[in-house]
């Protein structure tokens, strides 16, 4: 591990200085170019924060923190079913920054920016620029939600909602806390994981003082990404009343075993998370080499129930477009 990364700097600081450099990063892991078939992609390049890399092995090309961030030369592989918006959000936008997809929950796309580009990300083609909410749009969307009175609970999404400033984040929640059937905010993020300081001091109070529970789902994939820095600000969180779950992406070659999947649960536990969802690959362009098999997800999953106590096994679904809800996976079909 590459501790000497880990700075006391501020989180703005770490968002700043994240690696876009496939050399650089390379250089950081001591990995050479040609053991890897690495790309510079035109767009959605390579980012990640320095101290996300500190959690990588030396060396070691099948890191699986490194496989997350890495481009290679397998995203240009073209293959028949991954398409660019494979749940079909564009259908579900009444308003620019909002889905609204389920009947009890809305989801807000408030920045296009994310501290980290996961390779596999289903919205890695999404364009933000055309559905990132101006202020007039905020107002039409608050008054969307409040003559929604099914709607109980905010989705704050992205991009990451953790990567925008505590200023704009606490407009959010004031507007939001404002809409009386409001009783819940859910905040989607990877913040917590690659840079932990973004849980700051500010943050922390903001959330406790909340007049809504407040909902963190974080997305950690592997137990590498949890060390006892990162622990430490996410027990933070629960100490401010958080309700802290995560959701992973089944990844082949980098969670997709029994071992990996045990010690991410427990891990998580330790730290105060509890395991939520474990999603099978959403079909976008240039993650197929990511995908599993859905008869080897199930059967993987089968082994989580026998190992895990029930509260540590996350659900296992699929996100359909057009279905209302997360498709649990039928695990006594043979596929
Ligand atoms: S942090 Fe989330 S939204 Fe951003 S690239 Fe990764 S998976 Fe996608």
């Amino acid at each position: 591990m590459i501790n000497h990364l880990i700075t006391q700097t501020n989180w703005q600081t770490h968002l700043s200085q994240a690696i876009t450099s496939v050399d650089e990063l390379l250089s950081l892991v001591q990995l050479d170019r040609s053991q890897l078939g690495v790309i510079v992609p035109d767009n959605f390049g390579l980012r990640v924060p320095r101290g996300f890399v500190s959690k990588m092995q030396v060396g070691q090309a099948d890191d699986p923190l490194l496989l997350q961030v890495l481009p290679t030369l397998q995203e240009q592989i073209p293959v028949s079913g991954y398409i660019q918006d494979p749940l079909n959000e564009n259908e579900h936008n009444p308003i620019k920054g909002l889905l609204h997809k389920y009947e009890s929950r809305v989801l807000l796309t408030i920045t296009g920016a994310c501290a980290i580009h996961c390779r596999y990300c289903f919205r890695q083609h999404f364009d933000y620029g055309a559905n990132l909410p101006t202020s007039k749009e905020q107002e039409a969307i608050m008054n969307y939600v409040a003559q929604c009175p099914d709607v109980n609970e905010v989705i704050l999404s992205g991009g990451d909602p953790l990567s925008i400033s505590n200023r704009r984040l606490f407009a959010w929640l004031d507007c939001l806390e404002a809409i009386e059937q409001l009783t819940t905010i859910r905040l989607h993020t990877r913040l917590p994981l690659v840079i932990p300081e973004r849980i700051d001091e500010a943050l922390l109070a903001r959330l406790e003082a909340s007049r809504c529970q407040i909902v963190m789902v974080i997305h950690c994939n592997h137990a590498n990404e949890i060390d006892a820095h990162t622990a430490r600000f996410l027990q933070a969180l629960k100490v401010a009343g958080v309700t802290l779950l995560n959701q992973t992406v089944l990844l082949a070659g980098i969670n997709d075993t029994l071992a990996t999947q045990v010690e991410l649960s427990q891990r998580l536990f330790a730290a105060g998370v509890l395991p939520y969802y474990l999603h099978v690959l959403d079909k976008v362009a240039g993650a197929a080499h990511f995908d599993c098999p859905e008869q080897q997800a199930i059967d993987l999953y089968w082994q989580m129930l026998a190992k895990l106590p029930g509260y540590l096994v996350p659900k296992l679904v699929r996100e359909l477009p057009d279905r209302p809800f997360k498709t649990p996976i039928n695990i006594y079909k043979a596929v």
